[in-house]
């Protein structure tokens, strides 16, 4: 008879302390990301404002864990914040994503991870006025995310 452990018994553990389904060692995702992406995704790096590949983008599509592939924002909530990173006001389903509390700048910020793989995605900010139907900002590194635009959804398009 095989043996289970008593470690994976017990899931009902705060989501904050949560372990996250996707587990990767430093080297693991060191190899799987380029080091952009490593210092954004996994140690919470921010790249330049106006710099990313979506801050600006209107196409239609899902955007992707660029770490694990999950499903996080989608263009229906993006919006136009002019901030020079992506910006939604709400991620795809709220379970997608986790918080964490920041204080790394001196002041509290709240951080967002991915839910699948913890992985950094930036930072979510709210109550600053932009004309959406939440008042929130989750401002997201383009490096953190790939898009897969409508088309090639489900379509016949060769992946990747
Ligand atoms: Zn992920």
């Amino acid at each position: 008879m095989s043996v289970i452990h008593g470690m994976d018994t017990n899931q009902n553990s705060k989501s904050y302390l949560q372990q996250t389904p996707v587990q990767r060692t430093d080297e693991q995702w060191r190899e799987e990301l380029t080091p952009e992406e490593f210092a954004v995704l996994r140690q919470a790096g921010t790249e330049r404002p106006f710099t990313g590949e979506y801050w600006n983008s209107h196409t239609k599509g899902v955007y992707q864990c660029r770490a694990c592939g999950a499903e996080l924002f989608t263009s229906n909530e993006k919006f136009d914040s002019h901030c020079g990173w992506p910006s939604f006001f709400a991620p795809l389903a709220e379970e997608r994503v986790r918080y964490i509390r920041d204080r790394a700048m001196g002041m509290e910020r709240i951080e967002v991870r991915c839910g699948q793989c913890d992985s950094h995605l930036g930072h979510v900010f709210e109550g600053e006025g932009y004309d959406t139907p939440t008042d929130q900002r989750y401002c997201i590194n383009s490096v953190s995310m790939r898009l897969v635009t409508d088309d090639s959804v489900g379509g016949d398009t060769p992946a990747n």
